[in-house]
């Protein structure tokens, strides 16, 4: 238990929101992580090496900083994944299969909800 005040709040609650803004704001920092520098460019939006999709990956950084223009004139960016098995790669976000992953998203951890807008 932690103590703020008279409140006691059971430290799994504060860890949980800790990991969830630690995690929205890895995935969103201006600053590219140190992994993002081994990434290559994923052919199909899944790991290079084996094949995971990005629901699975264990980390997340979105280059917002700098979006690219189809010839729509819509808006892409990279989106880098390091694996589970500790590969990086990169894919463009518009090659990314809306559906499937909006599906496996919402089952595996709500929180991704940021990655649908
Ligand atoms: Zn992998």
């Amino acid at each position: 238990m932690t103590f703020i005040g008279n409140l006691a709040i059971a430290d799994s609650e504060i860890q949980s929101e800790i990991i969830i803004a630690l995690s929205l704001m890895e995935a969103f920092s201006p600053i590219p992580p140190e992994w993002v520098e081994k990434a290559t460019h994923a052919h199909g939006f899944c790991c290079s090496r084996c094949g995971q999709p990005p629901s699975k990956a264990e980390a997340v950084w979105v280059n917002r900083r700098s979006p690219v223009y189809t010839e729509n004139h819509q808006r892409k960016w990279q989106e880098f994944y390091r694996c589970e098995c500790q590969s990086v790669w990169w894919a463009w976000s518009n090659d990314r299969p809306p559906s499937e992953f909006r599906d496996r998203a919402m089952r595996n951890n709500q929180d991704d909800d940021f990655l649908m807008g």
